[in-house]
């Protein structure tokens, strides 16, 4: 039997994959299974001094992805003696990705896109994993789809269920077992309730932050190399243009340092509120870097600071939506920016540092899979490489299985 430790992109993947070729899996997730729509109740609480997106819930953040599905790392992870090539095509088959109609890019998106072709830019429509028959454009991807339209980890796990995989939800995961250098299984907490799940294989899908808190508990030193591809939103103020309820991110300006995706935040609408705009009036663009791997998650605490170089992208990034948003008509002593945030941490448990390249640590049988083992910032969603290293897991724990 194998335990899967949370229910992500990395470890519903896994289960999924190990459940359909028939080994027994049992999927221990910390949040409640939910609907889609009510995702945005389940982020996690800000950790001290730095804002970080993820929630906890079945299906973990994917339930607030806004659906785009892009490949990165591919390149890198070849070189590490990773070829995800193939797992890759398989996920953007299984999650049917592709661009959306014209019907389903806003008013303000194809502004953004023209503007940003006028100066000579090169923007493409963002490769999305959302059904646009069942997508009324509500611009609310990040909160929970309201129509279920957009592929989310639960639908693996879902599909792990029917093939025998059993779910044990609301439960937490506090320690590993390890004996004599094995895992043998993990300590949970269930309504207050200390239980021992024992198993011969364990598979970590906690997300960037909690996979290394476990790990160190049992004596691995993980944590470090910490990222969170770090963005802003830079918008301003367009009257009426409505932008706020479209599919967001829809479309993609890839530069050498950042990325750029029409993006709405209500950080922006609260610092205009005062000047009377409303949030039918704001047009944005966030700016996404592929940050320094310099923080640090501890037990309690996550260190991550800004660093020069890190500053530096964000500015050029910065710089060049407020040109483009100017181009597309907004008003330029208007435009402001959000905080840095993240919502994509990773990097703790990195390929070649804690994990080897079939993604097992130092204790026999226990892997890790999630954002945690990418091996550098991929500053571009991650989701499709988290989902792509979980499908060669399952390859090498079905062989060695068997
Ligand atoms: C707002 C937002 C939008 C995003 N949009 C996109 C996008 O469009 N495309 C993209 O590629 N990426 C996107 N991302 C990033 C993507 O969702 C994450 O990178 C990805 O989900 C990380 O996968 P993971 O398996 O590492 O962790 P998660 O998907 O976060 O899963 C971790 C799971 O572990 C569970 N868990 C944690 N601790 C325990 C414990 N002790 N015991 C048991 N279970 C536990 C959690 O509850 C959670 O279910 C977005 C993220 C956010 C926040």
């Amino acid at each position: 039997m194998v335990i899967v430790v949370g229910s992500g992109a990395g470890g519903a993947t896994v289960a999924r994959e190990l459940a359909l070729a028939g080994i027994p899996v049992k999927i221990i997730e910390k949040g409640p299974a939910i609907q889609s729509k009510k995702a945005f109740n389940y982020y996690d609480p800000s950790e001290e001094g730095i804002d970080l997106l993820k929630t906890s819930c079945v299906g973990g953040s994917t339930l607030v992805a806004v659906g785009n599905g892009v490949r990165v790392l591919e390149n890198e992870l070849k070189n590490m003696g990773l070829d995800i090539s193939l797992e890759l095509d398989e996920i953007e088959e299984d999650l049917e990705i592709g661009p959306m109609p014209d019907s389903h890019i806003g008013d303000g998106t194809k502004l953004l896109m023209e503007s940003s072709k006028s100066m000579g830019l090169n923007i493409q429509k963002m490769p999305k994993f959302i059904r646009s028959k069942d997508c009324s454009p509500c611009g609310r991807c990040s909160f929970g789809c309201p129509k279920n339209a957009k592929w989310s980890a639960a639908d693996f796990v879902s599909e792990a269920q029917n093939a025998g995989a059993e779910l044990i939800s609301e439960t937490e995961v506090t320690e590993l077992i390890v004996e004599n250098g094995r895992i043998i299984g993990v300590k949970a907490l269930q309504n207050s309730e200390e239980i021992n799940f024992l198993s011969e294989i364990v598979i970590l899908s906690l997300g960037g932050v909690e996979t290394p808190r476990l790990l160190q508990k049992a004596g691995i030193e993980a944590g470090n190399n910490f990222f969170m591809d770090t963005f802003i939103t830079v918008g301003g103020v367009l009257k009426n243009v409505g932008f706020k309820d479209e599919v967001q991110m829809n479309a993609l300006i890839i530069k050498e340092n950042f990325i750029l995706g029409p993006h709405f935040s209500t950080f922006l609408s609260a610092q205009l509120k005062e000047k009377g705009v409303t949030d039918k009036d704001i047009l944005g663009f966030m700016v996404k870097i592929g940050d320094e791997s310099s923080g640090y998650v501890g037990p309690d605490c996550i260190v991550k600071n800004n660093t020069l170089r890190d500053v530096r992208f964000l500015a050029e990034g910065a710089a060049l939506a407020g040109a483009i948003l100017v181009e597309a008509g907004v008003n330029p002593d208007t435009i402001i920016s959000t905080h840095p945030r993240g919502a994509h941490p990773g990097g703790t448990a990195a390929i070649g540092e804690v994990v080897n390249e079939n993604l097992e640590t130092s204790i026999k049988n226990l892997f890790v899979v999630d954002a945690s083992v990418l091996p550098t910032a991929p500053g571009a969603p991650p989701l499709l490489t988290i989902m792509a290293l979980s499908k060669r897991l399952a390859k090498h724990v079905i062989s060695e299985y068997k």
